[in-house]
C-alpha cells in the first residue's frame, strides 16, 4: 500500500531526501532543501531527461543561461504585464488566497458529492452498474454536473477576461467561506503579479529593476540565433535547458509540489510555421511515452487547458496522480511565434531562419515542452514508496518500506557491510570492495547497526543490492548479494560485482 501523503513527507525527511528550508529559524514556507539522499534522486532525474532529450536526438541541444536577464526580455514575454494570478484577501482571518483556487477547490467539493452518489449507486447495483448510463439518467448526478459545468465555465471566462469582478461575484455567488475560520468576508479580488524582483547595484529606480526568471524557456528564445550559428542546425530542432526559476506563488502548500523556487527541465522545439499541430501532437506523445517508462498508465493523464495562456494556440498538461489527487506534471505549449516575435520587435534585432531549401526568411514557430524537476521528484517518491509484506514470508505483520525505484534513479545503487563491524578482516575486505566499486557507481560502506536493520535503512532509501562481507568470504573470495525487490540472495565472486551490478542501475 501506498503510504499517505504526511507519512510520505516524514519519509522525506527523516531519509535525507527533503528538509524544510531554515528549520531552525521555524522554516521559510514553499522552499525546500534536498538532503544527502534527495540530491542524488533529483540529479538522476535530471540526468534521464537531459540524457533522452538532448543525447539521444541529434537535433536538440543544450544550455545553461542566466538567471538574471535583461528587464526589457520579461516586457517582451509578457509577464510584466500578465504573468499575474488573482489574489484576494479574507478581512477577518487577515490570510491570502488565489481567488481561481477557491473556486476551483469549491468545484472539487462539487465533484466529491458526484463521485459519492456514483459510489453509492455502484455498491447498489453491483456488476449490472451502467455508469454512462447513470450518468445521463440519474437526477442528482446530473445536477451536480450542471452545477460543476457552470461554475468551470464562469471561472474559465472570467480568468480569459482579467475580469477580477467576475470572479469576486463568483465567490459571493457560490458562498465561498475561508477553511479555517468559516467567515465570507473578502476583499475585491485583485491582480497579483508573481515575479520577485531586485535591484542592480550601480543604477537607481525603475532602471535598475531585475528580476529573477520565472521560466527558463526566455533564456532560451534570447539564445535563438546564437545557438542556431554556432551549431548550424537546421530547422526542426530543440534547445533544452535545466535550470531554477522564481515564483511568488500565492498559495504555498502541497510539499515540494509548489515552491517559491524551483527548477525546471523545458525544451523548446523550433519549427516551420504551419507545422506545429503536427509537432504538437508528436511531442504529447513522446512526452507521454517518457513518463510511461518512469510510472504506471493509470497515475498519469492528459488534461486540455480551458483557458489558454497569451502566448500559446494549443496547451496540454501531463497530469500525475498525486497524494492529493491529479494535478499537472509537465506541460505541453505550442507557442507560436509569440515569444521570437516580441523579442524580435522590442530588440530590433533579427531573430530569423533562414530555410536554404525555400530561401525563405521566417519567425520560427515553437513547440514547448516543460516538467518542473520537484514535481517530477515527487511523483517518483509517490509511485515508489509503499508499506508491504516482506516477500517471501507467509507473515502479514511481517511488514517493511521500501522505496522501489528503478535501480538507475536509485541514490545508492549498493551498500556494502561487513557481517561483524568489529571484525579487523571483515571490515577490510569490504572497505577494499568498497574503494573498488565506488569508481564505477555511487556506493555506500555501512557498519552501524546488525546486517538486518542495516537492510531495512537501505531499503527505505530504495537501494537496489546489499552486499556482505561474511566468514566464507575471507575463504573463498564470494560476497552475498541481497536484491531489494525479490530479498533472494546469491553468491558472487568479489571481482564480478561491478559486471553483476553496473549493467543493471545504468541509465
Ligand atoms: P500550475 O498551474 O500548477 O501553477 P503552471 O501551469 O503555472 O503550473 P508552467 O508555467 O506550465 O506551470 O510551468 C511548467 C512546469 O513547471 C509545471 O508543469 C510544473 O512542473 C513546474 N512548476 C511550475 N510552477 C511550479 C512551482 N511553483 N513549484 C514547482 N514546480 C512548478
Amino acid at each position: 500500500t501506498a503510504p499517505d501523503f504526511k507519512a510520505l513527507t516524514a519519509h522525506a525527511k527523516e531519509n535525507g531526501f527533503i528538509y524544510q528550508s531554515s528549520e531552525i529559524y521555524d522554516g521559510l514556507a514553499a522552499a525546500y532543501d534536498y538532503g544527502p539522499n534527495g540530491v542524488l534522486l533529483k540529479n538522476n532525474l535530471k540526468e534521464y531527461w537531459w540524457k533522452s532529450m538532448v543525447q539521444l536526438h541529434d537535433n536538440i541541444v543544450g544550455i545553461d543561461a542566466s538567471i538574471f536577464m535583461h528587464p526589457k526580455t520579461w516586457k517582451a514575454s509578457g509577464h510584466v504585464d500578465a504573468f499575474n494570478d488573482p489574489l484576494v484577501d479574507n478581512k477577518d482571518s487577515q490570510k491570502r488566497y488565489r481567488a481561481d483556487v477557491l473556486v476551483e477547490d469549491h468545484i472539487d467539493k462539487i465533484e466529491g458529492k458526484l463521485n459519492k452518489e456514483l459510489t453509492k449507486a455502484r455498491k447498489r447495483f453491483g456488476e449490472a452498474f451502467d455508469e454512462a448510463e447513470y450518468r445521463r439518467t440519474n437526477a442528482n448526478v446530473l445536477r451536480y454536473q450542471g452545477q460543476m459545468d457552470d461554475v468551470a465555465g464562469r471561472l474559465a471566462t472570467a480568468m480569459t477576461d482579467g475580469d477580477m469582478d467576475a470572479l469576486r461575484q463568483l465567490i459571493e455567488d457560490l458562498g465561498i467561506s475561508e477553511p479555517d475560520t468559516g467567515s465570507k468576508n473578502w476583499t475585491e479580488v485583485r491582480q497579483f503579479n508573481l515575479m520577485f524582483s531586485t535591484q542592480l547595484g550601480n543604477i537607481a529606480g525603475e532602471e535598475g529593476k531585475l528580476y529573477l526568471r520565472p521560466e527558463t524557456a526566455q533564456g532560451i528564445f534570447v539564445n535563438f540565433t546564437n545557438v542556431q550559428k554556432t551549431t548550424r542546425q537546421k530547422l526542426p530542432f530543440g534547445i533544452a535547458q535545466i535550470g531554477k526559476a522564481f515564483r511568488n506563488e500565492i498559495v504555498a502548500r502541497q510539499f515540494i509540489f509548489r515552491m517559491r523556487e524551483f527548477e525546471q527541465m523545458e525544451m523548446q522545439f523550433f519549427i516551420a510555421p504551419g507545422t506545429q499541430q503536427d509537432w504538437y501532437a508528436k511531442w504529447k506523445e513522446a512526452r507521454l511515452k517518457w513518463h510511461l517508462a518512469l510510472h504506471p498508465q493509470d497515475k498519469l493523464r492528459f488534461h486540455d487547458h480551458d483557458n489558454l495562456a497569451h502566448y500559446a494556440d494549443a496547451a496540454v498538461d501531463i497530469q500525475f496522480d498525486f497524494p492529493f489527487g491529479f494535478k499537472e506534471l509537465e506541460g505541453i505549449h505550442s507557442r507560436t511565434d509569440f515569444d521570437l516575435g516580441a523579442h524580435q520587435e522590442l530588440s530590433g534585432k533579427k531573430l530569423q531562419y533562414f530555410d536554404p531549401e525555400t530561401k525563405e526568411s521566417y519567425v520560427p514557430y515553437v513547440v514547448e515542452t516543460s516538467i518542473g524537476a520537484d514535481r517530477l521528484f515527487l511523483a517518483t517518491l509517490t509511485h515508489a514508496l509503499r508499506d508491504e509484506q516482506v516477500p517471501g514470508q507467509d507473515d502479514p505483520n511481517n511488514t517493511r518500506t521500501v522505496l522501489a525505484l528503478h535501480p538507475a534513479l536509485a541514490p545508492t545503487k549498493a551498500a556494502i557491510m561487513p557481517l561483524k563491524r568489529n571484525d579487523e578482516r571483515l571490515v577490510a575486505m569490504a572497505k577494499d570492495i568498497f574503494d573498488d566499486l565506488r569508481f564505477q557507481f555511487e556506493v555506500q560502506y555501512d557498519d552501524t547497526g546488525s546486517i538486518g536493520k542495516l537492510y531495512r535503512r537501505q531499503d527505505a532509501v530504495g537501494t537496489p543490492f546489499c552486499i556482505t562481507v561474511d566468514f566464507d568470504s575471507l575463504e573463498d573470495g564470494t560476497v552475498t548479494v541481497r536484491d531489494r525487490d525479490t530479498l533472494e540472495q546469491v553468491r558472487v565472486k568479489k571481482e564480478e560485482l561491478a559486471g553483476m551490478i553496473g549493467p543493471r542501475v545504468d541509465m
